[in-house]
């Protein structure tokens, strides 16, 4: 039985946390008021099983709204590592070449592309004409183009497209856009964003243009985009953007080491980014208003988040990001339910636009006007 104790427990907060923390706007937007769970469980197929893939489903298993029931994998040694693991049947199971059959399958509700970025358009269009709703990894496409028209495919066959923004589900950073909206921090001003690592492996597709798209903009700098929207609370109207490599045999044309850039919003806020996969231990963020600041250390990756603004500490409960997404997207597609911060295809064509401007800032050198 789905006790709330127990789920909570999965969820990995204590109770004393639980005692100590005021039920606010995060505990609204998450799971934390379930008492016990006899609703539709989305199932879902992962595509995809490589890391990312594999964390995603064992996060999973503590989900009382989503379950892992299904692989897309062009490996059969590793679909039959994750048949036995995770007790899914023969018949849930496909490769790359097959998986548009999944039409015919009763018992799967959604498919999460976990694939390297240049292949996420092509497979979420076959997905959507499978019939079955769509949950995609950031970047969702390569440039807006792409997009566009995966957006307007999940439309057509009327499917719902989410993307894995798992930070729009994180309560310390939800705490800081509770407080912005409350005015909290007074008229924003300034936003700084800092995301990288080093890049290992020289042969991984994240180095690789025909996979990857481009370099650290792609895979760790959009988190810097997207958290300078959200933290804002903004869309930006302009975009300037500097590139600098120091390995040129590492990061070939068309893959970014280091990319600097600066956003305008409507308001008259400015941010100030940096993304690469030249630096370690480069995982901040940092709100800046007329009456207060928030400051986020690490910011995106798995946790736990720290932080603080001018009134103290954060203290929100540490959850499992992709727990709480899946439990949350079950109820996006099944209930409708609207997320404080969007996590839909257009969503995603907003930070591609972006995405797309960052590298025209670059190559021509010009300050680059955005319409999102
Ligand atoms: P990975 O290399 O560990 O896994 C990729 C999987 O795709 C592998 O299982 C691989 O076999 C498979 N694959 C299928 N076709 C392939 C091909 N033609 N070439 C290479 N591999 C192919 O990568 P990952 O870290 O799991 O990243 C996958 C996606 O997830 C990326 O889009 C990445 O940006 C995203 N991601 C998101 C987060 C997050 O926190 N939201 C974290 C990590 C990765």
């Amino acid at each position: 039985m789905n006790t709330r104790r127990n789920f909570l427990q999965n969820l990995g907060l204590s109770t004393l946390m639980l005692q100590l923390t005021p039920l606010n706007s995060w505990a609204e937007s998450n799971i934390l008021t379930n008492e016990r769970y006899d609703g539709p469980v989305l199932r879902v197929a992962i595509m995809g099983l490589g890391s990312y893939g594999s964390r995603v489903a064992d996060a999973m298993q503590a989900c009382t709204r989503a379950k892992l029931v299904g692989v897309i994998s062009g490996t059969p040694s590793k679909i039959k590592d994750w048949q036995s693991k995770y007790n899914i049947p023969e018949k849930n199971c496909y490769n790359y070449q097959n998986f548009d059959q999944i039409r015919n399958n009763p018992n799967i509700d959604a498919v999460y592309v976990i694939t390297p970025n240049a292949l996420h358009h092509n497979q979420v269009l076959r997905v959507a004409k499978a019939g079955k709703h769509v949950i995609c990894e950031k970047p969702m496409a390569l440039n807006a183009k792409e997009g566009h028209e995966m957006v307007d495919a999940c439309k057509k066959a009327k499917v719902k497209l989410l993307v894995g923004y798992r930070m729009h589900f994180e309560p310390r950073t939800l705490e800081i856009i509770r407080m912005r909206n409350a005015g909290e921090f007074g008229r924003i001003l300034f936003f700084q964003g800092l995301c990288g690592f080093r890049a290992g492996d020289p042969a991984q597709w994240r180095l690789n243009k025909q996979l990857a798209g481009g370099g650290s903009m792609m895979d760790i700098g959009i988190y810097a985009i997207n958290g300078a929207r959200y933290m804002v609370g903004e869309e930006p109207v302009w975009v300037t953007a500097q590139e600098t490599k120091t390995d040129p045999i590492k990061f070939k044309e068309g893959v970014d080491e280091t990319i600097q850039f600066q956003f305008g919003f409507p308001s008259g806020a400015t941010a100030s980014c940096l993304s690469t996969y030249n630096m370690n231990n480069l995982d901040k963020f940092f709100l800046n208003g007329e009456k207060g600041f928030a400051e986020l250390q690490p910011s995106t990756g798995y946790g736990p988040i720290q932080g603080k603004t001018h009134k103290g500490a954060l203290n929100q409960p540490i959850t499992v990001h992709q727990t709480v997404q899946m439990e949350e997207m079950a109820q996006i597609i099944f209930e409708n339910k609207k997320p404080i911060v969007p996590i839909d295809g257009e969503e995603a064509v907003k930070d591609l636009k972006i995405i797309d401007a960052i590298y025209l800032a670059v190559k021509t050198g010009n300050k680059v006007g955005l319409k999102l």
